[in-house]
């Protein structure tokens, strides 16, 4: 059974011109569904501004939806009041891109993790220290840095602390919003290791929001791809990296780093994404895409199941994969 299902969401905002006329409407996520399953990572990967971010604060009711459902644990979130929705968001923590910015610089690290468990009363008063002594080391932290403050730290201990919390309130779903884009490299290896770690030991099911597909490459059992608000492609990870069927996903393939530069043979990603408060007739992907022809620049194409497990919407989704580059010998 799935812990999360998100069906036909979708979220728009008013926007005004500099003068405050009312100038239209940016619709960030466009009818979109996806589930998540008990200790599953499905990955939502797109561009800047696609919409990822905002999905992942429509399932934590941070934002109201204009219409979907959205079921956590068999139980319709959307509609709740803030009063009743208060235990259900404590199953669902949030992991920010920058951990600075979400961190109290003027508290300890004990006091931040301190917060969640006296707020919601998870240990006794007496056991507080140990259970934070307990998250930190969970992390690759020790209690030597129980009193330190946020500035002390480097951007992947920070990272850490930033987890710690999510997990103090023993959540089962965790949204991680580009969680690794600010750290080194090396460092991003360390962090995307320990969120498998963790996730493996307490069943956790992450929804991984990241920009790069080479991030979520290993992290994910699924991936949705996201362009303009919409899903364009949704399968598993392995069946994504092997056997893209939509130019988008080809074109995002082509921009993962290749160990060898000679075998490129990429279809770049041309173009700006265009704006979502007037987006393109047709197929919204149509100004940048390879594959366009005269039907997509009128029909937009219907997110369908091509083969067990694997959605698309390209109309010439059969052609896809001219263009990919060959990452793996
Ligand atoms: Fe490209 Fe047409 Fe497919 Fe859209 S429907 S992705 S424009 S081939």
């Amino acid at each position: 059974m799935s812990l999360l299902e998100v069906n036909n969401l979708k979220k728009s905002f008013r926007v005004s011109d500099p003068l405050g006329r009312k100038a239209g409407r940016l619709v960030a996520v466009n009818n979109i569904s996806f589930s998540i399953g008990k200790g599953e990572t499905l990955g939502l990967v797109g561009e800047s501004g696609c919409g990822k971010s905002t999905t992942g604060k429509l399932i934590l009711q941070l934002l109201k939806p204009d219409q979907g459902q959205i079921v956590y644990d068999g139980t319709e979130l959307t509609g709740l009041s803030p009063g009743k929705m208060r235990p259900w968001r404590r199953r669902m923590q949030m992991i920010f891109q920058d951990p600075f910015s979400s961190l109290n610089p003027r508290m300890t690290v004990a006091a931040t993790l301190s917060e969640p468990l006296l707020i919601h009363r998870l240990v006794p008063p007496r056991q507080i220290r140990d259970k934070v002594i307990e998250l930190l080391e969970k992390v690759g932290l020790t209690a030597e840095h129980e009193q330190r403050y946020p500035h002390e730290f480097s951007g992947g201990q920070r990272q850490r602390i930033g987890i710690a919390r999510a997990l103090a309130v023993e959540p089962q779903l965790i949204i991680a919003d580009e969680p690794v884009s600010a750290l080194d490299l090396s460092v991003q290896a360390q962090i995307l290791n320990l969120l498998q770690k963790i996730q493996k030991e307490q069943q956790l099911s992450y929804l991984f929001i990241a920009h790069d597909l080479a991030v979520i490459e290993h992290v994910s059992d699924r991936v949705a791809v996201m362009y303009l608000g919409q899903i364009v492609e949704l399968c598993s990870a392995e069946e994504l990296y092997k056997n893209p069927r939509h130019p988008y996903t080809e074109a995002l393939l082509n921009a993962v780093p290749v160990p060898d530069p000679d075998h490129a043979r990429p279809l770049a990603l041309t173009g700006e994404i265009p704006s979502p408060v007037n987006p393109p007739a047709g197929c919204h992907f149509h100004p940048r895409c390879p594959y366009a022809d005269d039907l997509c620049r009128v029909q937009a194409p219907v997110l369908k199941e091509i083969s067990t497990g694997h959605l698309v919407a390209c109309h010439y989704h059969d052609q896809v994969g001219h263009y990919l580059l060959q990452r793996r010998s």
